[in-house]
């Protein structure tokens, strides 16, 4: 009998009947309250009637036209919608099918535009498993570990990850500033320096805003040097940390953005947008491919914005994000091992310690594991493993929220007990 491969590791046992809203129906006649989205995915709620409509319509009039083959009407659509929210001056667009892809095609955009080879990411970046992505990639060695050689040029710079130093996020930022002038110094040349890529939060790296006197201290050091800044928006943009994008806490633009995950509440979609002077540098056909820009996913992503927009979605995050966050720091006093509760929006994380302040990996596994039996479904995440991430849907309600803590709690005591 052929099963799925043991090199996919599972974090529930969980299989899904259907769902609907910020709720997983399984086979087993449960309802779990789903605070992992598909990592960051379903943005709307599970089959919001909005998307669902919109993607049985596209169905029956066009699947598949291949967008360099055949323009189809939801991609006209959703490439002037994005420009209604991208940053200004990024009025260029196209698209993938996933966060990998789009990393990779802005990594080809970059070195294109730039004539140069190098790429400076962050530690506990993550920005996906294709090789280029991988390469990028400093979330945990199981990304990278055994696949070697991966693409050469990609540096890393430490990233401000103040808690686990135990400094004042102002001393992270300074020292992870100092650093990134010394990689330019000492590793990376400027004249060799492409692109600065980032999270505006590590995702599978813990869940870690990242400061915005940070992002802007890397904007100024683009402008300073020319070197392009790629923010990586593939698990933080489209309303989930409360802003529309997640570097706009900080004052700072990207030249290329990249967007993938919660566009289309689940179809597959990536973006990549810049400004139109810096797609001009490469040569046409040098992006593409078969799937990308799929017109379902199109239609999809276009009823998406829509939700967003009409049903106050950015705003719901903001505030229901406040609400999580605010009820996990209550539960802080009585369990001593959530060393740090931090998050913007609905990316909200626990980062387990041990007494001596040591990540503990096996308490943040053992809480995410007695939620199944609570029937609340959460992830974990970080270099070290020892974080629960917490990624309700954009349309969670506060009864939601408060079920969700209140079930959080009954597993820290079950797992941490
Ligand atoms: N970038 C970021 C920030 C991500 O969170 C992810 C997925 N977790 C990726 C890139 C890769 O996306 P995908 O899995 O769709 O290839």
């Amino acid at each position: 009998m052929t099963s799925l491969s043991p090199l996919l590791k599972q974090a529930t046992p969980v299989i899904v009947d259907h769902a609907e809203g910020s709720w997983v129906h399984g086979t087993d006649g449960r309802a779990y309250l789903d605070f992992t989205t598909g990592i960051g995915v379903t943005s709307t709620g599970h089959c919001h009637p909005r998307v669902v409509e919109a993607a049985r319509a596209q169905v029956g009039s066009i699947i598949h036209a291949q967008y360099t083959t055949l323009m189809h009407r939801p991609l006209l659509e959703l490439t002037e919608k994005l420009g209604e929210v991208l940053p200004a001056g990024l009025d260029s667009v196209f698209y993938a099918n996933s966060g990998s892809e789009a990393v990779e095609a802005s990594i080809r955009l970059a070195r294109m535009a730039t004539g140069k080879p190098n790429i400076i990411a962050f530690h506990g970046g993550f920005h996906g498993r294709t090789v280029a992505a991988a390469s990028l990639t400093s979330a945990g060695t199981k990304f990278r570990s055994g696949f070697s050689p991966l693409m050469g040029g990609v540096h890393f710079a430490p990233f401000p990850y103040a808690f686990r130093y135990g400094w004042d996020e102002d001393t992270a930022v300074d020292f992870a500033l100092r650093e990134l002038d010394y990689v330019l110094q000492t590793v990376s040349s400027v004249a060799d320096t492409a692109a600065f890529i980032i999270e505006p939060v590590l995702g599978d790296g813990g869940y870690l805003p990242t400061p915005p006197r940070f992002l802007d201290g890397i904007r100024e050091r683009a402008d300073r040097h020319g070197i392009l800044f790629i923010i990586d928006e593939v698990q933080a943009g489209v309303g989930r940390t409360g802003k529309f994008w997640g570097h706009q806490y900080s004052a700072a633009t990207p030249d290329i953005i990249i967007t993938a995950k919660g566009l289309a509440s689940g179809f597959p979609i990536s973006a990549i947008a810049a400004s139109t002077e810096l797609m001009s540098k490469g040569w046409a056909g040098s992006q593409g491919g078969t799937y990308g820009g799929n017109a379902v996913a199109a239609a999809a992503a276009v009823a998406t914005l829509d939700v967003v927009r009409d049903e106050g979605l950015v705003d719901n995050a903001r505030v229901r994000g406040e609400q999580l966050g605010a009820a996990l720091k209550a539960l802080q006093p009585e369990f001593p091992q959530m060393g740090d509760v931090r998050g913007l929006g609905l990316m909200q994380a626990v980062e387990f310690t041990t007494a001596a302040g040591e990540p503990d990996a096996a308490a943040a596994l053992a809480v995410q594991q007695a939620a199944i039996d609570q029937d609340l479904l959460l992830l974990t995440c970080g270099g070290f493993g020892n974080v629960v991430r917490i990624v309700p849907a954009l349309v969670v309600t506060a009864d939601e929220v408060e079920q969700g803590v209140q079930r959080f709690a009954a597993a820290l005591k079950v797992g941490l007990g």
